[in-house]
Order: C-alpha cells, then sequence, then structure tokens
C-alpha cells in the first residue's frame, strides 16, 4: 500500500504561515532508520534487545541504564563513551545494544556493532593472500562510524599484534572524539600479573586512554541465564557454589592461574605510528602491501 502522506515519493508537502513547500516524509525516515538498522551488523541473537526488556534487578543495573538514557540523550555529543564491565550474563552486550537501535532509530545515527574476537580474526584474515580484503575494508567501519560499539574487549587471547590492534582502533576513535561504548569482562585490578585485568590485557597506556574516552559503569548481578530472571536467595547462593562462571569461582580460579608478569607482553609500537593516522605495517601483511 503506498504511503498516504507522500504516495511513495519520499517528499510531503507541509504548510507553514500559509507558505506551502516541501518535506522529507515520514515514511523516509523510517525507511533509512530500518536500513541503517540492517547495517550496523547486530547479530540477530541480540536484535530484540531495547531498553524496555532490559532486567533491572540490582542497583548497579538500574545505575546502567541511567548512564545508557543520559548517553542518548545527549547524543550527538555525549561527553565521553560508556564502558560497561561485569562478570558475563549480567547484560552488558544487551544495554549497548540497546543504545546503539535506539539512537539509530530516533535521531538517525549511524553506527555499527563489533564483536572483538570477531574483528580481530577478520583483520588476520587479509594478510592471507588469497582474499581480496585489505585490512583497511575491515578497520574502515570501526574507526569511522559516529557511533561503535565493541563488544566483548578481552576475550581474544593476548599476544603483542592484538594489543596493538585494540590500542590503534582505540587511538584513532580517541583522537577523532568518536562515540564508543565498549562490554568487557575486565576487571580493573591494579595488579598487572592478573591476567584479567586490563593492564595485563591490554597494556597501561590502552587502559589509561580508555579511562579518558569512556565513562566507566560497573555492572553486577548474578548470571540470569543461569539463575533465571527472579532469582531466589537459595538459588542464588546455589549458584556462586556451583557455577564455574559464577564471581567466587572465578575468584577461585583465577588464583591457580598461571601468572605472566606484563613486562614479557612488552609490545613495541607497530599499529599506527601517528595516532590520527591509519598505518598499519604488520611484517605478516600480504606481500608488497
Ligand atoms: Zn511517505
Amino acid at each position: 500500500m503506498p504511503c498516504a502522506l507522500c504516495d511513495d515519493t519520499g517528499w510531503k508537502t507541509i504548510e507553514a504561515d500559509g507558505v506551502r513547500r516541501v518535506a522529507r516524509c515520514d515514511c523516509w525516515y523510517q525507511r533509512a532508520a530500518e536500513y541503517q538498522l540492517r547495517a550496523a551488523g547486530i547479530p540477530t541473537r541480540y536484535r530484540h534487545c531495547s531498553l524496555s526488556n532490559f532486567e533491572t534487578h540490582y542497583d548497579s543495573l538500574r545505575r546502567a541504564v541511567s548512564r545508557a538514557r543520559k548517553f542518548i540523550e545527549d547524543y550527538p555529543v555525549p561527553e565521553r563513551g560508556l564502558l560497561f564491565w561485569g562478570a558475563y550474563g549480567v547484560g552488558k552486550t544487551h544495554l549497548a545494544v540497546a543504545i546503539l537501535r535506539e539512537l539509530i532509530a530516533t535521531k538517525g545515527a549511524v553506527g555499527y556493532f563489533c564483536e572483538v574476537p570477531a574483528l580481530l580474526k577478520n583483520v588476520r584474515a587479509t594478510y592471507d593472500a588469497k582474499t581480496t580484503d585489505g585490512e583497511m575494508d575491515v578497520l574502515a567501519p570501526v574507526l569511522r562510524s559516529d557511533l561503535l560499539v565493541l563488544d566483548d574487549l578481552g576475550e581474544e587471547r593476548t599476544s603483542e599484534w592484538v594489543q596493538e590492534a585494540l590500542a590503534h582502533v582505540i587511538n584513532v576513535r580517541y583522537s577523532e572524539n568518536r562515540a564508543t561504548i565498549i562490554t568487557t569482562g575486565l576487571i580493573d585490578s591494579p595488579d598487572s600479573t592478573d591476567p584479567r585485568s586490563f593492564i595485563f590485557k591490554l597494556g597501561g597506556r590502552t587502559r589509561s586512554r580508555l579511562i579518558e574516552m569512556c565513562e566507566w559503569v560497573h555492572m553486577e548481578g548474578t548470571d540470569s541465564r543461569e539463575v533465571g530472571p527472579e532469582p531466589t536467595p537459595e538459588r542464588i547462593a546455589e549458584w556462586q557454589e556451583k557455577s564455574p562462571t559464577s564471581p567466587k569461582n572465578i575468584e577461585r580460579s583465577r588464583k591457580g592461574f598461571p601468572q605472566k608478569t606484563a613486562g614479557q607482553l612488552k609490545a613495541k609500537p607497530r599499529f599506527g605510528g601517528r595516532e590520527d593516522k591509519v598505518d598499519l605495517k604488520w611484517p605478516g601483511g600480504r606481500a608488497g602491501s
């Protein structure tokens, strides 16, 4: 059925102070938003995520939602990005996707969702001579989109190369002042030998950058995928004891981890000689690149 306002031309006639002129029709904005939403690369399992269906059983989660609302209100000029940190299953990705979808729908934002482990895998794949995509094809939307969700930072395996690649992405977005929302299971431990800490995984410089560019919002609660949305205290106690992903058991297993000093991971810059310039020089790159 054609649009009743514009007959599918995308332009509607409006009258102001007795003067008739044309303006973009509501249906045009709606189609543009639908296109942006598809282009944002949100995985199917997160496409339903919105602020209204986010579970807020704990104070920290309610605080996180109010930070999310403030960010949406301030967009496109939020003071800083957001970094949601906390255990697995508390809804960090849900909240990040909800902000992205809301801003695409209501403010015409051009945004992009990116899972960090998949991004690094795709960048590595460009070094394979058989692929035609270059690093920049893979990195362009991540570096340039006005709004970026970087999901699961810290889930990738630690290496010099990974640290440099992530430092590059974060530095470019920081220096271009582009809004970034990060989700991570890393913890902010001052102990640089802790394998789950920001310092160990990303290096001290990148951690400092993240502090400057994002407001850190801690989210804690139980894993709703394991205990259900309305858990009883008994159910939570049982989960804490038995689940390998409960905060208690993560703490226990951390004590048994093999420890590596931050010095062993020391990286010399290879990505982005200058922070504001895209200049990837990876020795494993394609011949001639
Ligand atoms: Zn229309």
